[in-house]
């Protein structure tokens, strides 16, 4: 009698963004699909195949990718994993430097490679699988990714090396994803791409983020959808009428400015200026009343004096911004930046990171503290201890704040209105409204 052959079992690792995580996603339908039996970041003693999808946008990132390549070479010279490749940004751009230097990899592959991996694991790519997805997220939401690549040219940003020209999927490809999502329970759409306010134009030669916010908007059963990492230059304003009129389109507005000093903006080559900057700002804040607007900077760029650097202070202490993230920059190969000195020692980089975070940390607790007494709709993540942990339409999984819930039963993934009774800098605590 013939005995079944065992499916070949594989562990994804991710590390990076929530664009990486899709592409790890996509990879996990794909390997299931071909019966491969699929886990991520599984810690089990034993694997037959680990493929680590990695980053490699700034020198921590690089460090981190290259740190678990390390590790799981060692197991498999240890014997506790059989085969090991290695995908995504880091492999993308240092291909050739990595099959040199750590030979102990089976595969290296770069971030449009899918097929080819599946190739060599003796599977095929699956094309009646395209707008399905095995997500690795909690069930309630999902990251959909609108577009691949990016056509700018911020002087400090290496994704363009890596992951190539700006490529839209089209509205009909995505509102069948958000369809799949949605019969699979996810609540929560967060749309993402490297620059999500250039959706569109490479395939309907016009700015089109509205109109696929309108279609996914009409999808039964998502409840919430989320903007990521919209450039400002250029921004299509019909985005903030669309997020208005849609209810479910959360107000919440995620914009990197990078930095607001003009001499600073034109050396990062961010295609604006600060009274522009401003002018958004006010527009969308007119537009949508009550916008969470969440941005990043980036400090101690090359020729970032004392005084830009102040005036970046100034601007973030007038408190625009509802969330903050400070990235320090990183001195990064074939960027043009690169061919500037790097003349912002590292310590001072640290410095102003820290002192934009202080301020903005001030801001976040008074805005909290307005908070106290609300009734809020919460969506419920996690049971954690003796509270619930949930998140608002304000907040993004990960980097933005939680709300801690004392109830008796909760179940995850369900919206309930609490009150809001205390406030910190980054959380919130609440009790949950009884009905009636
Ligand atoms: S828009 Fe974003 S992804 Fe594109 S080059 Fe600029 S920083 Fe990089």
């Amino acid at each position: 009698m013939k005995t079944k052959r065992q499916p070949k079992k594989v562990n994804v690792i991710t590390l990076g963004c929530s664009k990486n995580l899709v592409d790890s996603e996509n990879l996990m339908t794909q390997l299931s699909g071909n019966h491969f039996e699929v886990s991520h970041e599984s810690t089990q003693a034993q694997d037959e195949v680990v493929i680590i999808n990695t980053c490699g946008f700034i020198d921590r990132a690089k460090e981190e990718s290259v740190n678990t390549i390390l590790e799981y070479s060692q197991r498999k010279t240890d014997g506790l994993v059989s085969e090991l490749y290695v995908m995504g940004c880091l492999s993308e751009r240092y291909k050739h430097d990595l099959v040199t230097e750590i030979p102990e990899v089976d595969g290296y592959f770069g971030t449009q490679d899918l097929p080819a991996i599946l190739s060599r694991l003796g599977g095929e790519y699956q094309h009646e699988l395209l707008g399905e997805r095995q997500t690795t997220t909690a069930s309630h939401f999902a990251y959909l990714k609108i577009a691949e690549g990016c056509n700018r040219t911020c002087s400090f940003c290496a994704i363009p090396l890596m992951r190539g020209k700006h490529r839209s999927q089209s509205i009909e490809d995505l509102v069948s994803q958000a369809q799949h999502h949605a019969r699979n329970g996810v609540k929560e759409l967060i749309l993402i791409s490297q620059e999500l306010t250039y959706y569109g134009l490479d395939l309907y030669k016009k700015r089109a983020l509205s109109e696929l916010l309108y279609q996914l908007a009409d999808v039964d059963g998502i409840e919430w959808i989320r903007l990521h990492y919209a450039y400002p230059s250029k921004f299509p304003r019909d985005i903030l009428t669309a997020m208005k009129v849609l209810p479910t389109v959360c107000n919440y507005l995620d914009m990197p400015l990078q930095h607001i000093s003009d001499p600073v903006l034109r050396a990062m080559r961010r295609q604006i200026t600060r009274s522009e900057t401003e002018d958004l700002i006010k527009y969308a804040k007119d537009t949508v009343p009550n916008l969470c607007l969440r941005t990043t900077m980036l400090v101690g760029h090359p020729g970032e004096t004392n005084r830009d650097f102040d005036e970046l202070c100034e601007f973030v202490g007038q408190g625009h911004f509802d969330r903050l993230g400070v990235f320090e920059y990183s001195h990064e190969e074939n960027t043009s930046a690169h061919q500037m000195e790097d003349d912002v020692p590292p310590s001072l980089k640290s410095l102003r990171a820290n002192t934009l975070m202080d301020i903005q940390r001030e801001i976040s607790l008074q805005k909290n503290e307005r908070l106290v007494g609300q009734t809020m709709k919460v969506l419920v993540e996690s049971h954690e201890g003796e509270y619930y942990r949930a998140r608002t339409e304000y907040d993004s999984p990960e980097v933005d704040n939680e709300v801690w819930i004392k109830a008796e039963y909760l179940r995850l993934g369900d919206f309930v209105d609490v009150e809001i009774t205390e406030a910190t800098e980054y959380d919130l605590y609440a009790v949950a409204k009884m009905d009636g």
